[in-house]
């Protein structure tokens, strides 16, 4: 630009020196129409005009005032081409035709690598630009071109051809060049602000097309503005908000918190918060928003709290759900094991602030696990499903009844005064269990075992309160199930002893401490032993020989029932054949089969393989199972009962008496034996009911052709008893105790088969 502002003279071809004074008004001229010309272009590049006409007013300013034939704009193309943006010329006959783009496009390349204003003189002996159109054509003979720059690098050429043979002068390439700059200068210019103008467009279409929406608010949070993705937003238009206070729509709930933000951000001018609250939506609902708001009071330009916000609806419903499920048990909706505890931490630190007790319950559904592995899990599912409703019918809101795993169940009573009151809870949880459930068409009993542990008699932290309510509910299963259990110290050491006692019997199997003792059964009418009963011990090597009492409820609990009964089952088979062997062909033994078992699929050919190990006919076994597991499963425990008959097995009910099924049960179950539990042949002689029980029950198997053993007969009495009401077999002290394997030999020797002893005390009526 500092070079055009110097004077310079026009030098033209055809100039005299003769005629100075009209050179000098024509240069005068120049100088003004120049001056005029630049003036102009300087403000239309800055009042920002498209590029492309400014590059046509420069090709104007250009051929006017150096008089040139015509002037021409290139742009360089991102292919590296050059195409013709602007073209004028004061002779009417150079319109610009298609064969010229060649041309013009080799001088611009010259142009763009000389890097300099460059000229030519003489197109006619320049025939490396390939004139010859421009020249024969155009009638064109010299020319001048300098590049176009843009901030980013050149933009194009600006060309000035001559029809004669024309030297331009410095001055008037400096004119060129000059032109040339303010033209790259505006390009940039344009070019800038058609990116910013892209960015905008771009940015407002991001706004409008985006789920979040700005609102301005006054120094009384009231809308002053609303962007235009309200509507999409929160279904308002920009009217029906203007003037409003923000409050009237945030939910009851939130306005609290709310207020605490504003406040927040009206005492501090800039200062930015962030929030959350439920907007009331044009339709009704709420909608949940969370915001950035930025007090921009102070600032003039703004004037008002900035609230850039979005509907985050979708993700609170999702924090819900996530939360839900981190608390919740899905199968029945109750809390679940973290949610329990902590209630109980809260419930815990209030019992302590007002000095109140509470109580913890472990519940846990008796024999569930029969259901599972027998009906399947689904059904399982459903079952515990209708169980935990009624359960929960049977507490107060302010309790809390969770699902803790599996059929485990832990209820919170928050405040409790005294024992009894929760003994009542506990009587009222289970007696909501005595209906039957009705799953899928099958009528079930359900029971349940509670263990009870109160603050702060027991424990006064979590941990002891859930250890000691746990330790008693295994003492209600131990006592016979379907009961609560307050917590006594001495269940502490139960409990460890239970655990301890789990170790260990995982081992038992392969380090081969379990043994089988056998009772022999007596047969009246035959007078001789006819078979033997298969008992569990362990001997544990720390405390000697283990009763099963103490740890078949364990084995099935944890599953190990399975591999210890298939164990007794070829255990017992084996021996069997061994005494064939010795030359009692005719004994029979009996093996008691836990419920457990009897789910498992398997079973059958468990118990054909044993018999085939041993090479014993199946009529040579017979399986114990007791009255409850019977009962438990009715129909599948048939099926099963039906298909070991049909191999030749026989099957006794064990313990007759202790559940609770009805004796017409006995009618509809494929079973030859029935066991009468000793607990009533202890009161057989005592007490008349008992008496008249067992009279009953003898009499009833007879009618169904079954026979009859009694179990845990200890004296004479009961032996007379049993005689005079014709029960066919007899089990007990009186006779026998279980022995060891190797003494079972010697005493059916000893007693030739007959305990000649009692039949000569005793002798048949
Ligand atoms: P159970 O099948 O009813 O066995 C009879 C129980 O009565 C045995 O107890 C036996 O020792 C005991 N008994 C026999 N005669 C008398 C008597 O005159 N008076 C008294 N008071 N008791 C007598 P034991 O051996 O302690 O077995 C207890 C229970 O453990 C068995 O009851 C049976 O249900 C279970 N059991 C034993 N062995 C096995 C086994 O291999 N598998 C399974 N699943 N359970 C077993
Ligand atoms: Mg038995
Ligand atoms: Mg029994």
């Amino acid at each position: 630009m500092s070079e055009i502002a110097k004077p310079f003279h026009l030098v033209r071809a055809s100039d005299g020196p003769d005629d100075e004074l009209s050179r000098l008004r024509a240069e005068l001229d120049a100088r003004n129409r120049q001056e005029t010309a630049m003036a102009e272009l300087g403000q239309a590049a800055l009042t920002g005009v498209d590029p492309l006409i400014l590059l046509g007013q420069v090709c104007a300013l250009v051929e006017l005032t150096l008089r040139v034939s015509h002037s021409r704009a290139l742009e360089i193309t991102p292919g590296g081409r050059m195409i013709l943006r602007a073209a004028l010329g004061a002779n009417a006959t150079f319109l610009h035709c298609g064969r010229d783009e060649d041309e013009d496009e080799s001088i611009g390349m010259v142009t763009l690598l000389a890097d300099s204003p460059f000229t030519f003189s003489n197109l006619e002996e320049e025939t490396r630009f390939k004139g010859t159109h421009l020249r024969n054509y155009h009638g064109v003979r010299s020319g001048a071109g300098v590049v176009i720059r843009t901030q980013h690098g050149p933009f194009g050429v600006l060309l000035a051809y001559c029809n004669d043979e024309r030297t331009f002068t410095d001055y008037e390439l400096a004119f060129l060049r000059a032109s040339a700059d303010i033209a790259g200068q505006a390009i940039t210019r344009a070019r800038a602000e058609r990116a910013l103008e892209e960015r905008e467009k771009r940015f407002r279409t991001i706004v409008e097309k985006s789920w979040s929406g700005v609102v301005l608010l006054d120094a009384n949070t009231h809308f002053s503005f609303t962007g235009s993705s309200t509507h999409h937003l929160i279904g308002y238009d920009e009217h029906e908000l203007i003037g409003r206070s923000i409050f009237e729509f945030v939910h009851p709930r939130d306005v609290t918190v709310a207020r605490q933000v504003f406040d927040e951000i009206l005492t501090s001018p800039n200062k930015e918060a962030h929030g959350e609250l439920r907007f009331r939506h044009k339709n009704g609902a709420w909608v949940w928003l969370e915001g950035f708001g930025q007090n921009l009071l102070q600032e003039p330009s703004v004037g008002a709290i900035v609230i850039n916000y979005r509907d985050v609806s979708q993700r609170k419903e999702t924090e819900k759900q996530l939360e839900y499920r981190a608390y919740y048990d899905s199968l029945t909706s109750l809390p679940n094991r973290l949610l329990f505890r902590d209630r109980l931490v809260n419930s815990l630190a209030h019992a302590r602030r007002n000095r109140v007790g509470l109580a913890v319950m472990y519940l846990d559904v008796d024999h569930f696990k029969l259901v599972n592995d027998g009906l399947g899990h689904n059904f399982g599912d459903k079952l515990l499903a209708d169980i935990a409703h009624r359960l929960q019918g049977a507490l107060r809101a302010s309790d809390t009844i969770s699902r803790i795993g599996g059929d485990e169940f832990s209820i919170l009573l928050p405040e409790v005064t005294n024992a009894e009151a929760v003994a009542g809870v506990a009587r009222k949880i289970l007696d909501s269990l005595s209906n039957p459930f009705s799953v899928d068409g099958h009528d079930l009993f359900v029971t349940a075992s509670i263990g009870i542990s109160c603050f702060p008699a027991d424990g006064d932290d979590v941990e002891t309160l859930l250890k000691c309510a746990d330790a008693a509910m295994y003492r209600a299963k131990e006592l016979g199930r379907n009961q609560a259990q307050l917590f006594t110290a001495s269940m502490n050491e139960r409990y460890v002893r239970r655990l301890a006692l789990e170790q260990h019997l995982h081992h038992a199997i392969e380090r081969d401490q379990l043994e089988l003792w056998y009772q022999p059964i007596y047969d009246r009418a035959r007078r001789r032993v006819v078979s033997l009963e298969a008992l569990l011990r362990w001997r544990d090597p720390n405390r000697g020989l283990v009763q099963p009492s103490e740890f078949i409820t364990l084995a099935e609990e944890t599953g190990l029932i399975v591999p210890i009964g298939e164990w007794a089952l070829r255990t017992a088979c084996m021996q069997l054949r061994e005494w064939h062997r010795q030359g009692i062909a005719t004994l029979r033994m009996a093996v008691n089969i836990s419920a457990v078992q009897l789910q498992q699929r398997g079973l059958v050919d468990v118990v054909r393989a044993a018999l085939a190990a041993a090479g014993l006919a199946p009529e040579m076994l017979q399986l114990e199972i007791t009255e409850s597991t019977a009962m438990q499963n009715f129909e599948l425990t048939v099926s099963v009962l039906e298909e070991l008959r049909a191999m030749g097995v026989s099957v006794a009910v064990d313990d007759f008496g202790t559940g609770q099924s009805s004796l017409i049960y006995l009618k509809h179950f494929p079973i030859d034996v029935v066991k009468i539990d000793k607990e009533f042949l202890r009161e057989v002689t005592s007490n008349d009911t008992a008496a008249a029980i067992v009279s009953y029950v003898i009499n009833l198997a007879h009618t169904l052709q079954l026979r009859v053993v009694a179990e845990g007969v200890e004296t004479e009495e009961q032996y007379t008893f049993l005689k005079h009401y014709g029960c066919d077999l007899i089990q007990g002290y009186l006779f026998s105790p279980p022995l060891p394997a190797a003494d079972v030999f010697p005493f059916l020797q000893r007693t030739l088969w007959r305990p000649k002893t009692l039949e000569v005390k005793r002798p048949e009526a």
